[in-house]
């Protein structure tokens, strides 16, 4: 079959690979019909994630045709279309029994990675380092789906595949942090990040009862993206002096009563504290550019919540001492998508929620490593790059 691997940093092709094969009794098959790129994607793309390993096949944002399925597998069949989330789970151990999905126990074949890094490891993702389990990722023809009756989610025959390639991660991802917000009648919500995760997390926070939501972003398109398709009121912080002054003016005085990270460790802003950031990153002293995330911990409420979407490593020059005085709640995880799967396809199915629009350029699979460029350069608009294969 034909795949996109990785090659080395930012060397990315598209080649001739072994069709996967049922490995286990639940593993499943698909045909895979639409995938797309994902921020978190660049992290290793730009070299600053390890354990890639040359010939990995990336991607984790998918949905397809089931074509063959193991002799344990009870759910899903034969031709059944399905979405699935980016973290694979068992559904039989102590964190799938919690919904803590994303942290399962049994599905990182390869946890000493992590263990040292994180003291536990998480769960495994396709196509995402061999720090996160060495999976062949969905960029490609076929894809093996492993524990296919908790992962594969059954796509309503009346939904056109755009309205649910990104339940596999950037919808249930901006969900969950809008569901860390314990968001309350009137309250007010200020999102970092007019990306696909940034913008299904204005939405969310909509759909949990948010008053209003305001997005912080820097390119244009984006902007307009957040205030006509979910309907936020938009910043442009390359514009304005002060992030968090102006985040007060506009909440009369008080902050947000939530803030959402949904940029991570790549983030851009402006002042000393970036530079900083910035020349560390580049002489690979930490891995983390962290602009946006001390922004949203200064800007927020006292006793508010920061709600941490973007993905990072290792810090330094973390506000602590912001969060404990002014008695924040911290809340983070990677996506917990089989939690919220079946809630987001019914907000589908009522038309309360359409993903599609973040879908703004298409290729076929042998172009895929032009859509990571136009992705990675934000050119032309480009909030989602979908590939069909
Ligand atoms: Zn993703
Ligand atoms: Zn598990």
């Amino acid at each position: 079959m034909r795949a996109l691997c990785w090659n080395g940093v930012n060397d990315l092709r598209v080649e001739t690979v072994p069709d996967p094969e049922i490995v286990n009794p639940h593993d499943a098959i698909l045909r895979v019909t639409l995938s797309t790129t994902c921020g978190s994607d660049l992290h290793f793309i730009d070299g600053y994630l390890p354990t890639m390993k040359a010939g990995d096949i990336i991607g984790h944002e998918f949905m397809g045709e089931v074509v063959e399925v193991g002799r344990d597998v009870k759910k899903v069949k034969k031709g059944d279309r399905v979405v699935v989330p980016s973290f694979i789970v068992c559904g039989e151990c102590w964190y799938c029994g919690h919904e803590l999905w994303s942290l399962c126990d049994n599905t990182n074949p390869k946890p000493g990675y992590q263990q040292v890094a994180f003291g536990y490891p998480t769960a495994g993702i396709y196509g995402y380092t061999h720090a996160f389990g060495g999976y062949a990722g969905a960029h490609a023809q076929f894809v093996r789906v492993p524990h296919a009756d908790n992962d594969c989610f059954l796509v309503p025959p009346n939904l056109r595949d755009e309205q649910v390639l990104f339940l596999s991660d950037a919808a249930p991802t901006g969900y969950m942090g809008a569901d860390f917000c314990d968001i309350q009648p009137g309250a007010t919500v200020a999102v970092w990040g007019a990306g696909g995760v940034g913008l299904m997390a204005i939405r969310s926070a909509y759909l949990l009862g948010a008053e209003r939501v305001i997005a912080l972003d820097r390119f244009p398109e984006r902007l307009a993206m957040a205030e006509r398709f979910v309907g936020a009121e938009a910043v442009d912080y390359s514009q304005v002096e002060s992030v968090v002054d102006t985040l007060r003016e506009m909440t009369g005085g008080r902050g947000p009563d939530a803030c959402i990270d949904a940029v991570g460790m790549e983030a851009h802003g402006t002042g000393p504290a970036y530079a900083y950031d910035r020349t560390k990153q580049a002489l690979h002293l930490h891995t983390d550019r962290s602009q946006a995330l001390r922004e949203a911990i200064l800007a927020c409420r006292k006793g508010g919540t920061l709600s941490v979407l973007g993905v990072y490593g290792l810090m330094d020059k973390f506000p602590l001492g912001a969060i404990m005085n002014k008695g924040l709640t911290l809340r983070t995880a990677q996506q917990h998508g089989q939690k919220y799967l079946h809630r987001l396809m019914e907000h589908v199915v009522k038309r309360e929620l359409d993903p599609s629009f973040l879908a703004t350029h298409r290729f076929s699979l042998e172009d895929a490593p032009k859509g990571y460029e136009l992705f990675k350069k934000k050119e032309d608009g480009c909030v989602r790059a979908v590939f069909t294969s």
